[in-house]
C-alpha cells in the first residue's frame, strides 16, 4: 500500500492547461486555494497547442474568442486578423499564463492516468502517468471536448511508408510538403482549413471524402482597427450583449427572427446572399428556424450546393462535393478557398462513401478497386468528442465504481458539470452542457465562474462535499435529449452522436437549448440551494 501521507495534497487539483485550466487555475487562486494543474503536453494551450496543421484558426471571430473575466486582459491583447491564426491563439495562452503568474500552479508534461475517490477521506487520489499522486478535495476536468484525436482502425496503415500526420496532433517541426504527393482523409473543419494549403504546397493532392462538408466563406482579413477599437470602447458591454445569445456570440448580427417558409423566394435569396457575404456562421443565422425545421433547412442547404455548384467548374466534382445531409447537422465548416481548391490542376477528390479504404499499402492506398499512391499522408478524422479523454482515464467514484460503467450507454451527468457517485468532480465544457454550440471560451468562463461560487458556498456553509443525485441526473439527460429533439441535429451521424466512432454509444451529448437559458438554469440551481445536488 502506498504512503498517503507522502502524497501532497491540495485543494484542487486540475486536468488541463487550456483555457478552461488557467482560467480555472486563476479562480481558484483567488478563492485562496492551493490549486494544481497538470498538463500532459510540455506547453500550455490545450487544443491550441496540438491543432497546429496548416490554415488551422478560429472558426468565432477574435474580438469574440477571448477571454472577458478581466478588463485590462482584453484591452491590452491586440489580435491580428478577424479570425486569429493558431499560433496567435497559443501566443495568447501563453500571454495569460505569465500574465496572470500562473506557471508555477502548472505541471508540464505531466499527463493524469487516473483518480480514484477515497470515501474514507472524501478525497480525490490522483495518478499520472509518470507515477506521481497528489490528494485533492476537488478534482476538475479541464481536459477538452475534441482533445482525444480520432485514429480509425485502417488496415495496413503501420505498412505505409511515408509520414502520417494527424489534424490534431501535427508535429511541432515544421512539414514540408513541396514536390510530394499527399492525401488527405477527411473533410470535416480541420481538412476543410489545411486542405486549400496543403494543395499550394504538394505537387499532387488526393483527398479522400466520405461524407461532403458544408462550408461557409471566412472572409478572414486583417482585424478592421476601427471595429477593434468601436468594441474596446465598451468592451463589457459586447460581451454581456453576447452572452445573452443563443450561443455565445454573434450580437452584432442576431438571427433574423422569421421563419425561411415564411419569406418569398427572393427574401430568401438576399437573405443568404447577404448572409454569405458576412461570412463564418451568419448564414445560419439569416432565418431563425434554420436549424430546427427540416424544409428551411433544406432552402439554405440548397443555396450552398448552388455556391458549391458555381465555384467548382467540373461538374461531377461539384456534385461529388455538394452535401445532402442536413447542413447545421454536423458542425458548419468554416473556409478560405475550400471549395475553389478543387478547381487547381493538382488536387484529385475521391469519393470513399461506398466503397471505404480497403487498406493502406507501403506505397499509398487501396479503396474501390483502386491503388492511389503518395508520400505523405493527412488523416483529418477528427476526434473521439466528449467522452473520449475521460473514458481513457482510470477513473473511479463511490464503490469503485468506473467511469466506463457509468457512462456505458452515454455520458450520464448533471448540468453537464458533475456526476452522481463521483462527488466534487467537475467536467469543463464536456457533454450535457452548451459547449459545442457555444463560443467555448465563454462556456468556460460561466463553469468556472458556477465552479468557483460553488465552493464559496460550500466554505461558507462549513460544508465539503457536493454530488449530483441520480434522479437529477435523469432528468437532465432528458433535457438534453428534448433540446436535440427540437432541432435538425438527429439527422445526420454527426461527432455531436458519438457516429463517428464505431462502436460508441449513440447519445447526442452537447446541450442543443441555448446558452443563455443553459447558464440561467445553472444560476437557478445554486440560488435554489443546489437543488439535485447532496451537499455534506
Ligand atoms: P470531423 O469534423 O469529425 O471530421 C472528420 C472527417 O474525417 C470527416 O470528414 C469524417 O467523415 C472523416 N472520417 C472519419 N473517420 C473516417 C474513416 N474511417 N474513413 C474515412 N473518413 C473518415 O473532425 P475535425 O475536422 O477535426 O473537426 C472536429 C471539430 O473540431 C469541428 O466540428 C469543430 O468543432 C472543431 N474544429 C474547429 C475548427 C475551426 O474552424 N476553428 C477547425 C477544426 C476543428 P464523416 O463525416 O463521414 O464521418
Amino acid at each position: 500500500m502506498k504512503d498517503l501521507a507522502a502524497t501532497p495534497s491540495v485543494d484542487m487539483l486540475i486536468v488541463g492547461a487550456g483555457f478552461a485550466g488557467l482560467y480555472m487555475l486563476y479562480k481558484a487562486r483567488s478563492l485562496g486555494l492551493n490549486a494544481l494543474v497538470i498538463e500532459g503536453a510540455p506547453s500550455v494551450g490545450g487544443t491550441w497547442y496540438h491543432n497546429r496543421y496548416p490554415g488551422a484558426r478560429v472558426d468565432i471571430q477574435s474580438m469574440e474568442y477571448s477571454f472577458s473575466f478581466d478588463e485590462a486582459l482584453q484591452q491590452e491583447w491586440h489580435w491580428s486578423e478577424r479570425y486569429a491564426p493558431q499560433p496567435e491563439l497559443l501566443r495568447y495562452a501563453n500571454h495569460v499564463a505569465d500574465r496572470f503568474a500562473l506557471r508555477d500552479g502548472i505541471r508540464l508534461s505531466t499527463r493524469m492516468a487516473g483518480a480514484h475517490f477515497d470515501e474514507a477521506a472524501q478525497r480525490w487520489t490522483v495518478r499520472a502517468e509518470g507515477g506521481q499522486r497528489w490528494s485533492a478535495l476537488f478534482l476538475v476536468m479541464a481536459s477538452g471536448p475534441l482533445s482525444s484525436p480520432n485514429l480509425p482502425d485502417f488496415a495496413g496503415l503501420k505498412d505505409f511508408a511515408g509520414p502520417v500526420h494527424h489534424t490534431a496532433d501535427w508535429p511541432h517541426e515544421p512539414v514540408d510538403f513541396s514536390g510530394q504527393r499527399v492525401a488527405v482523409v477527411g473533410t470535416g473543419s480541420s481538412a476543410v482549413q489545411a486542405i486549400p494549403i496543403i494543395a499550394r504546397q504538394a505537387r499532387e493532392l488526393t483527398v479522400f471524402q466520405r461524407t461532403a462538408a458544408y462550408a461557409a466563406p471566412a472572409h478572414n482579413a486583417p482585424l478592421d482597427p476601427e471595429f477593434e477599437a468601436r468594441i474596446k470602447a465598451d468592451y463589457a458591454g459586447f460581451r454581456a450583449r453576447n452572452r445573452r445569445m443563443h450561443g455565445g456570440f454573434g450580437s452584432l448580427l442576431p438571427p433574423n427572427p422569421v421563419s425561411a417558409l415564411a419569406a418569398s423566394a427572393e427574401e430568401r435569396e438576399a437573405a443568404f446572399e447577404q448572409r454569405w457575404k458576412i461570412g463564418g456562421f451568419a448564414i445560419l443565422g439569416a432565418f431563425n428556424d434554420l436549424l430546427l425545421n427540416e424544409q428551411s433547412n433544406a432552402l439554405v442547404a440548397e443555396f450552398v450546393r448552388g455556391k458549391i455548384r458555381s465555384t467548382v467548374k467540373d461538374p461531377r466534382t461539384a456534385q461529388l462535393l455538394s452535401p445532402t445531409h442536413t447542413i447545421g447537422c454536423k458542425r458548419l465548416c468554416v473556409d478560405s478557398g475550400y471549395y475553389d481548391t478543387f478547381n487547381r490542376p493538382n488536387v484529385q477528390l475521391v469519393d470513399i462513401s461506398r466503397a471505404p479504404i480497403e487498406r493502406f499499402t507501403a506505397r499509398g492506398v487501396r479503396t474501390g478497386g483502386r491503388e492511389f499512391e503518395f508520400d505523405a499522408l493527412v488523416l483529418a478524422t477528427g476526434f473521439d468528442a466528449m467522452t473520449g479523454t475521460m473514458l481513457r482515464l482510470d477513473l473511479r467514484g463511490r464503490s469503485g465504481l468506473t467511469i466506463q460503467q457509468k457512462w456505458h450507454a452515454g455520458p450520464l451527468n448533471y448540468l453537464g458539470l458533475t456526476i452522481a457517485g463521483f462527488p466534487n468532480l467537475f467536467n469543463i465544457a464536456g457533454p450535457g452542457s452548451t459547449s459545442a454550440f457555444t463560443n467555448v471560451i465563454v462556456a468556460i468562463e460561466q463553469h468556472v465562474d458556477w465552479i468557483a461560487d460553488c465552493i464559496g458556498h460550500l466554505h461558507a456553509k462549513g460544508l465539503s462535499t457536493i454530488e449530483a443525485t441520480e434522479p437529477a441526473e435523469a432528468a437532465w439527460a432528458e433535457h438534453v435529449n428534448a433540446a436535440a429533439r427540437r432541432t435538425v441535429f438527429l439527422s445526420c451521424n454527426s461527432w455531436y452522436l458519438g457516429a463517428n466512432i464505431p462502436g460508441k454509444p449513440r447519445m447526442f451529448m452537447p446541450l442543443a437549448g441555448g446558452f443563455p437559458q443553459y447558464a440561467e438554469r445553472c444560476a437557478q440551481v445554486a440560488r435554489n440551494g443546489y437543488e439535485g445536488f447532496v451537499l455534506a
